[in-house]
């Protein structure tokens, strides 16, 4: 992560610079030496820099190339783009066509343009050497990929929503079902694991890249097919790309996922053309149907668009679209913007912050190693104690489950929340259902799957056996 404080943005190859030799010289020396406190044992690292996360104008910064819009853009493959006029002028797309591969970019190949190229005559996109593409073992064509809030979310999710929200030249068009997708979503109520609640489409506008990646894998096909929404043809071919995406965020992802997930993108992206093609304006309003001009569907084939083609190559490189993704930073700026009060001297009440966050945890932690119960876990752990009395026909229900026929309350500690394996659970004793559930659970036996609430929860005796 890198911070600059000022009214422009720093030319990254100065800005970087001073990383970048630190990274040569650490692999020069063959790692870092340090000693080890528990042990005071001398030991070497080696400190690597493999993937950096950008979102688009900081990776075409960070590569020394063209902005993503122009020509030669992408920085994985060699694709050119193609200018289409807009309702505003002019802009670059690029269109994709099923058993055509674009052709990859190499690190090697790269080196040389690079060498080649200047501001003024670019070389395959590239205006000159990146600094970036000097840390050891950094691959200038692989290493930075494609960022998944930014492409995925706040990128393609919200160009197709706009699309279908906004423009009214096909029928893709669903401006006027508003309200059915707005009941749909406000009937949702998710997990406390996810932060917001849905909000109206109305307000898609605003809607932060969360919002967006839970609009994607969970509310956007059903709340399409609700009185079929979308017309099915669109919602099809939107649900290969929701399924592709899903199979690129699973924890873990075996070589049939990634091989699915090219299959579904290369045919979302091929269909794009027809079923996003529109009618010519030009040609009179009074013309028969079967007589009209189509104008193809290439105005879809946006920067953004273009680079779901390389996402199951991003996988096999690094893990997980979840890996790289820019959502954990995005937080972590959010906590360091709270650590800024003034105005004047912010890196410096940066850096003291800082210091203090760190040294509060380091204090936790020596409290934590001779009194666990205050440690920093200790507040999280606190389980909820609720104060329930089980009837009879309950308490019998225990019995049964717990195999105790001389079980009583006085054995029984009942709470509404509590901690296990470091995740926190809710009961429906503990939530306002009206705005959330975290209470419904899916059950696994050997007989099947089933659904059930967790109403309570029950631990017995004083070992806490549950
Ligand atoms: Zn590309």
């Amino acid at each position: 992560m890198w911070f600059f404080f000022g009214s422009s943005k720093p030319n990254l190859n100065s800005f970087l610079r001073p990383f970048v030799l630190s990274l040569r010289k650490i692999h020069s020396d063959g790692g870092v030496d340090w000693v080890d406190p528990a042990t005071n044992e001398n030991r070497k690292s080696m400190v690597r820099a493999p993937f950096s996360s950008m979102d688009a104008p900081a990776r075409s910064q960070g590569l020394n190339m063209i902005t993503h819009g122009g020509f030669f853009a992408c920085g994985m493959c060699l694709v050119k783009g193609v200018s289409v006029p807009t309702i505003r002028g002019h802009k670059v797309v690029y269109p994709s066509v099923l058993d055509e591969p674009f052709v990859l970019r190499t690190a090697e190949q790269m080196r040389e343009e690079a060498l080649q190229a200047t501001r003024a005559h670019a070389v395959n996109g590239l205006f000159g050497p990146s600094i970036i593409s000097y840390i050891p073992r950094f691959d200038p064509a692989r290493s930075v990929p494609n960022e998944f809030m930014h492409g995925c979310c706040l990128g393609v999710s919200k160009t197709f929503a706009s699309v279908w929200l906004t423009d009214t030249r096909g029928d893709w068009y669903i401006k006027p079902s508003i309200s059915w997708i707005d009941e749909f979503l406000a009937a949702i109520l998710p997990p406390d694991t996810i932060k917001r609640v849905p909000r109206s489409v109305l307000l898609w506008l605003k809607w932060k890249a969360s919002e967006w990646l839970f609009w994607l894998l969970f509310y956007s096909v059903p709340a399409l097919l609700e009185f079929w929404t979308l017309e099915n043809k669109f919602l099809q071919h939107w649900l290969l790309f929701v399924k592709a995406i899903h199979n690129l965020l699973l924890e873990e992802i075996e070589p049939y996922h990634i091989a699915e997930a090219r299959t579904l993108l290369n045919l979302f992206l091929e269909e794009i053309r027809s079923l996003y093609r529109y009618r010519d304006p030009n040609q009179p309003a009074e013309t028969p149907r079967n007589e009209w001009r189509w104008l193809s569907g290439d105005w879809m084939y946006t920067f953004n668009v273009h680079q779901i083609y390389h996402l199951p190559t991003v996988v096999e490189d690094t893990g997980g679209l979840w890996t790289t993704s820019a959502f954990d930073f995005e937080d972590n700026i959010e906590k360091l913007v709270n650590l800024i009060h003034g105005t004047n001297n912010i890196d410096k009440e940066l850096r003291d912050n800082l210091q203090l966050l760190e040294s509060i945890e380091v204090l936790r932690r020596k409290v934590a190693e001779t009194h666990p119960e205050e440690g920093p876990e200790a507040g999280k752990a606190r389980n909820h104690v609720l104060k329930v009395d089980l009837d009879g026909d309950e308490v019998q229900k225990l019995k049964l489950v717990v195999g105790d026929d001389q079980l009583t309350t006085a054995d029984l500690c009942v709470y509404s929340r509590v901690t296990f394996n470091g995740k926190v659970h809710s009961s429906r004793s503990w939530e306002r259902p009206e705005k959330r559930n975290s209470f419904t659970a899916k059950i696994k036996d050997s007989t099947g799957v089933f659904y059930g609430e967790m109403l309570y929860f029950i631990t017995v005796g004083e070992t806490g056996a549950s």
